[in-house]
């Protein structure tokens, strides 16, 4: 029997673990099993060189297809502030020089358009997904997660840039939104479920 695993190019379980919930019906119906990197102690680390979130992700997804000669997923993501003209971007979980120091990225941010009036606070977090083969076939997708920079942190749950993401259409900030709501909206959530219909058509 052909070998039916799906390869995330990701070391974090709960990264293998959301993934698998999002595409749980696509995985079903193709007979695919979705495994993470970690399970190929050989393939290298991808370096992150490009500067969109889809060169970013079609890096990762390309290394990991060719390294382990089965089709992988990968995804890039971060905020994009609108009169910042897409920054933080790809550099959104180093953007006060200290990767991952969440609470230093959203100070700085914050700082960075106090004087911006409310009407032009538009920002989004931007989620790539791509779809990459052994034979050189690619797919990607795109989601979003729109809202307004607020000028204050507020909440308690989520990661990253949430307590300063007022959500398009509610008063909560991403933070102020239970897991499974936000997940339900999230650019990772809807770029994943995009792509489940190139992934019914390369590998079904
Ligand atoms: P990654 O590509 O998923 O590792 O995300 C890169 C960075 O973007 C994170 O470290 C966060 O700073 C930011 N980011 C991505 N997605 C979210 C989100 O859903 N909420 C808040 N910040 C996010």
């Amino acid at each position: 029997m052909s070998d039916r695993r799906i390869v995330l190019a990701t070391r974090n379980p709960g990264k293998v673990v959301e993934l698998r919930a999002i595409l749980a019906d696509v995985l079903e119906e193709l007979g695919l099993e979705l495994v993470g990197v970690t399970e190929f102690p050989d393939v290298a680390d991808v370096r992150e060189t490009g500067v969109t979130f889809v060169e970013n992700a079609t890096l990762k997804a390309r290394a990991v297809a060719e390294a382990t000669g089965l089709p992988a997923l990968a995804d890039d993501s971060g905020l994009a502030v609108d009169v910042l003209g897409g920054a933080p971007g790809v550099f959104s979980a180093r953007w006060s020089g200290r990767h991952g120091d969440d609470e230093a990225n959203l100070r700085l941010l914050l700082a960075q358009v106090a004087d911006v009036p409310d009407e032009h606070r538009g920002a989004a977090f931007v989620c790539s997904a791509v779809l990459a083969l052994p034979d050189g076939r690619i797919a990607d997708r795109e989601g979003r997660f729109p809202g307004t920079l607020t000028r204050e942190p507020r909440g308690a749950g989520g990661f990253g840039y949430d307590p300063i993401l007022q959500v398009a259409g509610d008063s909560r900030t991403a933070a102020e939104l239970d897991p499974a709501e936000k997940n339900a909206i999230s650019h990772r959530g809807k770029a994943f479920r995009a792509l489940a219909d190139d992934l019914r058509r390369l590998l079904g």
